[in-house]
């Protein structure tokens, strides 16, 4: 689910909305394009109230009568913005193991994981219509003069590190496997991002004698998700004031989206987290609120290629594994370890360090993607690079997957070229330590096969549907 992102434009002041997962906005009231900074760390967000006076009073009436309460008046109102933590990422699980034929079993299962859970103490409100509620919902960057204009804010009581860790537990949700006698597992979350949503609902107390009944009112969908007795309201505010946790976040800002070389504005593709100057060929990529130069390469295509070309990004990096006092260092080591040619010769290029690639684009499919690494990573290929005069001549795709979640994919790749019926492969890569040097970005080579991209260099394919392509 992706979720709009709704600001004023800081050049001009107009109310712009933009889906969450951009990195540049631009505003259509007076054309400036700029580019959002803070992203990486935990941004904070607050929905605004939606008051439908008529829904609002139908949810009353209907809890009125659910709690014996009918005719009750209604003696307080007050809002409040209840914190949640949100977490979007991508799961993978790599399973090895025997199914109940006895038969060898390599499965990878994956799953998109996008969950919002209470950032605060006590009682769970239930305004977790948040998760499944259909888009157009529209998320303000927190603005506590704003907010307080409107109502309280409960404070959180969640940390960050309890929050990754509920994270963690929630990825292998769906991913569980019953039928298997497992020999691996190996789960990881990809991308991962955190973020917290301030949520609204009302407090609306009814007096009804001397036991007071509280109303949650979900302030979006103007619907009442929980009845209180006066005492669990208490306790839920006296929590709540208890045990503030103190969390980073993360402060969001706008910088300008021109080239810091040449000053000429960059290309609008409002997705990617590399951006390539048009004039003066460089790649940049925003840190810590300035944008950086990211050193890049293109593969060239074997001599005689004469196909149309489009380059796809990859982050591509070295990787030393050990385990058990053995190590897959070089890249005779990996086919020795893969069994995937056995019959290959030895080559010069055998010495040579280990190295990953893995595609950087926006994914679609995350298991396509997987499969288009292995086929990169498995072969090791050697390849010259385009020339630096003759990159502006390349079509080059956009950056979608930042350097972090690339090596997150390292453990998931290792596991695809690892022999599904190698028990001490498999030993190997349950205790495997991976070092990961000389990260850097470098476009590979396609060419259009109907419904396929197909890698010029290793023959690798994957469907033009499982990655979204712009550049
Ligand atoms: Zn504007
Ligand atoms: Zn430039």
């Amino acid at each position: 689910m992706d979720l709009l992102l709704s600001t004023r434009c800081p050049q001009c002041g107009a109310d712009i909305s933009f889906d969450e997962e951009s990195t540049v906005i631009h505003c259509e009231y007076c054309g400036c394009a700029l580019h959002m900074t803070g992203r990486s760390g935990v941004i904070r967000t607050y929905v605004a109230p939606r008051e439908d006076v008529q829904r609002m009073k139908k949810a009353i009436h209907g809890a009125m009568k659910e709690a014996n309460a009918k005719g009750a008046p209604v003696s307080e109102k007050e809002l409040f913005f209840a914190p949640y933590w949100r977490i979007k990422g991508m799961a993978f699980r790599w399973i090895f193991g025997r199914n109940v034929r006895g038969e060898t079993v390599k499965e990878l299962k994956t799953k998109q994981v996008d969950q919002t859970f209470p950032a605060y103490d006590g009682i769970n409100l239930g305004l977790c219509s948040l998760g499944v509620r259909p888009g157009a919902l529209k998320l303000l960057f927190f603005d506590p003069s704003e907010m307080s204009r409107l109502g309280s804010t409960i404070k959180v009581a969640v940390p960050f590190k309890e929050a990754v860790r509920y994270g963690t537990s929630l990825t292998e949700v769906g991913l569980d496997e019953t039928d298997i006698r497992v020999h691996l597992e190996r789960t990881r979350l990809i991308g991962e991002r955190y973020s917290m949503i301030y949520f609204p609902f009302w407090m609306i107390k009814l007096a009804w004698g001397k036991e007071a009944r509280i109303l949650i009112l979900d302030a979006v969908a103007n619907k009442v998700t929980r009845i209180l007795t006066q005492e669990q309201w208490e306790q839920m505010v006296a929590k709540a004031a208890e045990r503030p946790a103190t969390v980073s976040f993360s402060k969001v800002s706008f910088i300008p989206f021109k080239c810091p070389n040449c000053g000429w504005e960059l290309p609008l593709n409002c997705f990617d987290i590399i951006h390539l100057c048009g004039t003066c060929h460089r790649a940049w990529m925003e840190r810590a609120g300035r944008f950086r130069g990211v050193r890049f390469d293109a593969a060239a295509p074997p001599k005689g290629e004469n196909q149309p070309l489009l380059y796809l990004p990859f982050w591509a990096f070295q990787a030393e594994i050990h385990s058990n006092g053995q190590a897959l260092k070089t890249v005779a080591d990996l086919h020795e370890f893969s069994l995937l040619f056995p019959t290959r010769v030895a080559q010069s290029a055998d010495q040579r360090p280990i190295r990953f690639y893995v595609p950087a684009v926006s994914i679609r499919n995350i298991a396509a993607v997987n499969k288009l690494a292995t086929g990169v990573t498995q072969n090791q290929p050697v390849f010259d690079q385009v020339p630096k005069g003759r990159l502006t001549e390349c079509r080059l795709m956009g950056v979608f997957l930042p350097p972090k979640a690339a090596t997150g994919m390292a453990d998931i790749l290792l596991c695809s070229m690892t022999p599904r019926n190698n028990g001490n492969r498999q030993h190997f890569v349950q205790h495997a330590d991976m070092t990961i040097s000389k990260m850097h970005l470098l476009w590979w080579p396609f060419y259009e096969q109907r419904l396929f991209l197909r890698d010029a260099i290793c023959h690798s394919g994957i469907q033009k549907g499982a990655v979204c392509i712009n550049g």
